[in-house]
C-alpha cells in the first residue's frame, strides 16, 4: 500500500470525541522517546504530521489521521513516563484506556519498542493487558539504523524469545527505522493486507 493522502483529522481525550467519520483505525502506541512520531512521519511520508520529540508528557491526546480517506493512523499518548507525578500518569492511562476499550473501529494497535533494549516491564505488562483484553497487536522494533544488522538481530530475537515466554505464538513483528525507511513496506503492506480482510 502507498499513502498518497494523510490529514489531521482530530484529537480527543473521549472516544466520543473522536472524528465523526467512522473508518478502520490502526493505533500506535509506545514508551515515549520510543521514535513514534518519527515513525509516524516516515509512513506517511510527511516529514511533519506527528510532532517529532516534544517534551514528554506533552503529547497527552489520542490524534487521528486519515489516510487515503480509507481509514485512519491514530497516534496514542506514549506510556511509561517515569517522571510524570502518578495522577498524571493515571490520566493518561485512563485516555489509552478509554480508546483501546472502547474505540468500535480500532482494528489492531502497534505497539512500538527501541531495537536496541530489551523489552521493559512496562511494555511486557501493556502487551499481556492487550491480551487478556483480546486486543489485535503487532510490535513494531523501531531505531532498526542504530546498530548493525548482526547486532540488531541478535537483540530482536533475544526479545522474541522473551515474548516466547509468555505467548504460545509471536505476533506480527516488524523492524523500522525512520532515517532509513526500514519497515515501511512491510507495515504498510501488512495493514493493507488486513484491510482487504474487513
Ligand atoms: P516519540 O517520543 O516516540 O514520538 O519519539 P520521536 O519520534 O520524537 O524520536 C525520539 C528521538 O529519536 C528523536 O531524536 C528522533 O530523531 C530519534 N529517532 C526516532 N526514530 C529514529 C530512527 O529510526 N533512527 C534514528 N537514528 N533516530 C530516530
Amino acid at each position: 500500500m502507498r499513502i498518497k493522502k494523510a490529514v489531521f483529522s482530530g484529537s480527543s481525550v473521549k472516544v466520543g470525541g473522536k472524528p465523526s467519520l467512522r473508518l478502520p483505525e490502526f493505533a500506535f502506541i509506545g514508551r515515549s522517546n520510543v521514535g513514534k512520531s518519527s515513525l509516524i512521519n516516515m509512513l506517511t511520508g510527511n516529514g511533519s504530521l506527528a510532532k517529532t520529540s516534544q517534551t514528554p508528557g506533552k503529547t497527552q491526546l489520542v490524534n487521528h489521521f486519515l489516510i487515503n480517506d480509507k481509514w485512519y493512523l491514530v497516534d496514542l499518548p506514549g506510556y511509561g513516563y517515569a517522571r510524570l507525578p502518578d495522577k498524571d500518569r493515571a490520566r493518561l492511562r485512563h485516555i489509552i484506556w478509554d480508546y483501546i476499550n472502547n474505540s468500535e473501529e480500532l482494528v489492531m494497535l502497534f505497539v512500538l519498542v527501541d531495537s536496541r533494549h530489551d523489552m521493559q516491564e512496562v511494555d511486557l505488562r501493556f502487551i499481556s493487558e492487550l491480551g487478556e483484553k483480546g486486543i489485535p497487536f503487532g510490535i513494531i522494533f523501531t531505531k532498526g539504523d542504530k546498530q548493525g544488522i548482526t547486532v540488531l538481530e541478535a537483540q530482536v530475537a533475544k526479545n522474541k524469545s522473551r515474548l516466547l515466554q509468555d505467548w504460545e505464538e509471536l505476533p506480527p513483528c516488524f523492524v523500522s527505522s525512520s532515517a532509513n525507511g526500514m519497515g515501511k513496506e512491510d507495515i504498510l503492506n501488512y495493514i493493507g493486507s488486513v484491510l482487504q480482510t474487513l
